[in-house]
């Protein structure tokens, strides 16, 4: 197996209309799947478009195996992966004509490697039944796929995936996540993302980000131990928890079966009535993000 390495040293970009969307990031992933979360606005599709030669940092450095992502950027987009937010135009060819054109850019000369290779990713994504159908007809979670289809062309070292489980139902969202976490044992699969769950249930490193900046990083179980001992919490109703929020540092409030269940990070027991809870990503996501 083959050892993959971005480095990414003092990346900092400004939008010409002053938002400063990264504010020096320095990130080092190894092979795994590699969880980015944080708050829209945070500056992850920025990273995003940044690794996949989509757009320059105004400074600072990022290195594929070695190779400067802004000088080379031909050599990096044939390891590459990338299943952006969103596609522009859905052009009107079939999906089977276009993931085929699409795997000839990405250096995949041989074809019947190429029709091997479509086919199983076309079954993997369940779109085989719909490979002749022009895929500006497809619906938003198969065109979804589709994209996921495309990402895996080509057999990536460097997969990015951004928000890719929002137009997935339920069994949707399953299938590809799997999917995604087999591919990720072998290459660098970067997931960038708001759901904490994705990132929960497949994510062996991570890093939170908010205001363009890497806030957190390390793996989950990790980053959720620091928060051991001072996580509290109680079920209250709506009159309470405003006199709690003059008193306490309340963390996190969601509603559960019609109850407020009201969260508080503190070193020392907040009383009330308040008990100790383990930590959660969700947890440590909030203290992070300080939202
Ligand atoms: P995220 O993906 O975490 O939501 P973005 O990278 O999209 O974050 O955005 C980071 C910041 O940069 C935000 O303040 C956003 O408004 C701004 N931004 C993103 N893209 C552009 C753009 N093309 N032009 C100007 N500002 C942008």
């Amino acid at each position: 197996m083959q050892e993959n390495l971005l480095q990414i040293t003092a990346l900092h970009k400004t939008y010409s209309n002053g938002a400063q969307a990264l504010s020096g990031v320095d990130l080092e992933l190894k092979n795994g799947m590699f969880g980015l979360l944080g708050p829209n606005g945070a500056g992850k599709s920025t990273l995003m478009r940044i690794i996949a030669t989509l757009q320059r940092a105004d400074s600072g450095r990022a290195c594929f195996n070695g190779i400067d992502i802004a000088d080379q950027p031909m050599a990096v987009r044939k390891a590459l992966g990338y299943l952006p937010q969103e596609f522009g135009v859905y052009p009107r060819v079939s999906a089977q004509r276009l993931l085929d054109y699409i795997a000839v850019l990405k250096g995949v000369t041989n074809k019947k490697e190429r029709k091997e290779q479509i086919d199983y990713l076309l079954d993997q994504t369940n779109l085989y039944a719909y490979r002749k159908q022009a895929v500006s007809t497809f619906s938003g979670g198969m065109r979804q796929r589709f994209g996921i289809a495309q990402a895996l062309l080509g057999q990536p070292r460097l997969i990015i995936v951004d928000e890719p489980t929002a137009g997935l139902d339920p069994q949707e969202r399953y299938r590809f996540l799997n999917l995604l976490s087999e591919i990720g044992e072998h290459i660098i699969v970067i997931l960038s993302t708001h759901i904490v769950e994705d990132v929960q249930e497949l994510c062996t490193q991570m890093a939170i980000m908010a205001n363009g900046r890497i806030v957190q990083q390390g793996s989950p179980r990790k980053l959720c131990e620091a928060l051991k001992g001072k996580l509290w919490q109680k079920q209250v109703s709506k009159s309470e928890l405003r006199a709690f929020q003059e008193q306490l540092p309340i963390l996190s409030q969601r509603l559960q079966a019609g109850r407020l269940q009201v969260r508080v990070l503190s070193d020392t027991a907040p009383g009330h009535g308040f008990v100790a809870v383990e930590p959660d990503l969700e947890s440590l996501y909030f203290s992070a993000v300080d939202v």
